[in-house]
């Protein structure tokens, strides 16, 4: 199959006196009818098979069927032209060049937008079966999404598509939006197709993990103060500055002070060291992370505040302040999070 079989072509005798011609798209050069799109760029126009687009899509196969005018056009040996005046000229042109067997240009990855855009047309046109294996490439083979609509998109685009991938792109989408997302797919009039129990059970997700990790953190502190043992601490700390010196020290010098206490590591000693790590680590003051972020920045906090913290006292691993076992609550939490939503679809 060349390449030139997917681009212009004059067409045959038959059509060659209709309008446009030059721009037509031979898909099948025995075709049997034309379907012209509009574009801002002038109209696009495809010679078709009518039979190839009847069996992928019963939309097509009405249309050209014996009680419509196309198909008694075909059937007295016409070719129609047919305008699709509300479909996009990209998708319509992908879509059928697809069933045409023209895949050469068809692109193996597609942005968001593009994809829900053709998923729609394919959805229109009930043709999502002829169009099954692309789809599973496409919606498998995300690019990276950043932007909230793209999210919106491609969640639009696997519902359309009803693709297998749908609650992959819907888990990743609940740990990536942030708790506002439904302000920004408000200005983005396609999302508005996506039924409200996904946009409502994704704000319910985000929402719902978010308060359940906030409550973790604030547990954690009271789990800490409940904890009244003692420990004590390598270092001394000087009476008058405050300073921590070494355990072998005998006066702190810029104080020229010799009353040095045994740094010991008690319930307030554990609570103050939590939140010090919890304010490195952007989670504290929580109002804000855990209001305007997605929740995976804050497990990536939390995983860094479990490895930031460097405490080290007489009760070694036992200490209350190390067995505070936050990295697994939070795994286990977003793990939870994405089984419920596994069942959502
Ligand atoms: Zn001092
Ligand atoms: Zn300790």
């Amino acid at each position: 199959m060349d390449e030139e079989s997917i681009t212009a072509f004059p067409l045959d005798g038959t059509v060659e006196s209709q309008p446009n011609m030059s721009e037509t798209v031979q898909l099948d050069p025995e075709g049997d009818a034309v379907l012209s799109i509009k574009g801002s760029d002038g109209d696009k126009s495809y010679l078709v098979s009518s039979r190839v687009l009847s069996l992928a899509s019963p939309v097509f196969s009405k249309m050209f069927g014996p009680n419509f005018k196309e198909g008694q056009e075909i059937r007295r040996g016409d070719c129609p032209r047919i305008s699709l005046e509300e479909d996009d000229p990209e998708a319509m042109g992908l879509i059928l060049s697809i069933l045409h067997y023209k895949c050469a240009q068809v692109p193996l990855a597609m942005e968001p937008k593009e994809l829900a855009t053709l998923a729609m047309h394919a959805d229109k046109y009930y043709c999502n079966e002829a169009l099954r294996p692309w789809a599973s490439q496409w919606c498998s083979n995300m690019k990276e999404v950043t932007a909230p609509e793209d999210h919106g998109f491609m969640l639009l685009a696997a519902y359309m598509f009803r693709s297998p991938s749908f609650s992959e792109i819907a888990s990743r989408a609940v740990r990536q939006l942030t708790p506002n997302f439904a302000s920004i797919w408000e200005k983005h009039e396609e999302l508005a197709l996506l039924p409200e129990t996904i946009t409502d059970t994704l704000s319910d997700q985000i929402a719902g993990g978010l308060r359940e990790l906030h409550q973790l953190l604030q547990s954690t502190e009271v789990r800490l103060r409940e904890q009244k043992a003692c420990h004590s601490m390598y270092g001394l700390i000087c009476s008058r500055c405050g300073r921590t010196l070494p355990g072998e020290a005998k006066k702190c010098h810029p104080c020229c002070n010799t009353d040095l206490l045994t740094k010991t590591c008690t319930s307030d000693h554990r609570v103050a060291e939590y939140f010090e790590t919890l304010t490195r680590c952007e989670l504290w003051p929580s109002l804000k992370p855990f209001t305007a972020t997605d929740l995976s920045g804050i497990q990536e906090r939390f995983q860094y505040a479990r490895g930031d913290h460097k405490h080290l006292c007489g009760a070694g691993e036992t200490c209350p302040l190390v067995r505070v076992e936050v990295h697994d609550a939070i795994t286990e939490l977003v793990h939870h999070v994405l089984c419920i939503l596994l069942n959502f679809q």
